[in-house]
């Protein structure tokens, strides 16, 4: 009887002993894993609802490529951030690229990160000589005009010297820059086949497009930007804009984008990229 007691005795320690360690166990692993997640992902953990709050363009897809760009980037706020990358800025310009979204209409956005295909023609009409000639899209053609017409009002002369080009004339163009000047120059103000804002039949070069012609100076160029936009129309490639745009300023060119968009645009005085992924990119 005494040595069933004992035996008993034994066992119900075991028992606890094995309790006791296995509760032991499982505290351990949980507050194991708990140390790993926060060791693993900290900057997840720092970041990810402050660019889920600040900014409604945020992309979670491109969460990678914000973090990666806020990297390089410390001074830039988070805003900047979302803006340039959704832009594409964080990819040299002709990578990473992405065909145009015809959907947008005249709103579309063509640029050396976003391609029309070459065989893209838009609808077309020609320009009367009194316009300077050329093509453009039919409902850019009429406000370009009807512009033309309001500044002979006030005794500027204007004129397309550039409207509609195909995808093998910008092939022609831009190969015959680049055997004069070499593929880094002739990119500064030359776009590659199928990136060209005039295969899209809404811009238009105006009355020169040459920087030494200096356009900016001259008293057609002071009414252009005091009411192109009125027209629907805006200056394109901005001075000091580079780094966005992949254009050196170009005082000529100018896009239809209908006179609404024309009108913010003008207002908030930014580039038509930083314009179209706040506004009308769709994520
Ligand atoms: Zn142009």
């Amino acid at each position: 009887m005494k040595k069933i007691l004992l035996l008993l005795l034994y066992l119900i320690i075991i028992f606890i002993s094995i309790f006791v360690w296995k509760k032991f166990l499982v505290y351990h692993q949980l507050e194991t894993k708990v140390n790993m997640q926060y060791n693993a992902e900290p900057v997840y953990l720092e970041h990810s609802n402050e660019f889920n709050i600040v900014n409604a363009n945020y992309i979670e897809k491109y969460y990678d490529r914000y973090l990666a760009y806020k990297k390089l980037h410390s001074d830039y706020n988070d805003d900047t951030i979302i803006t340039y990358v959704n832009i594409g800025l964080d990819h040299s310009f002709y990578t990473n690229m992405e065909n145009t979204d015809m959907s947008d209409g005249i709103l579309v956005l063509c640029n050396k990160y976003h391609t029309l295909k070459s065989n893209y023609v838009p609808n077309l009409v020609n320009l009367p000589g009194k316009y300077g000639g050329g093509q453009m899209q039919k409902e850019a053609a009429s406000f370009f005009m009807k512009m033309v017409d309001a500044a002979k009002k006030d005794g500027i002369s204007l004129r397309n010297v550039s409207g509609y080009r195909s995808y093998a004339t910008q092939k022609y163009l831009y190969n015959s820059y680049v055997s004069r000047d070499g593929v880094s120059k002739a990119d500064t103000y030359s776009a590659r086949p199928g990136t060209s804002e005039h295969q899209t039949g809404l811009a238009s070069d105006i009355n020169t497009a040459s920087s030494k012609a200096h356009f900016e100076r001259t008293k057609e160029y002071a009414w252009l930007i005091k009411n192109s936009y009125k027209y629907g129309f805006i200056l394109r490639y901005l001075e000091g804009k580079t780094f966005i745009t992949g254009y050196k300023y170009e005082p000529w060119h100018f896009r239809y984008v209908g006179e609404k968009v024309a009108t913010e645009i003008n207002k908030l005085g930014i580039t038509y990229e930083e314009y179209y992924v706040t506004y009308i990119m769709k994520g």
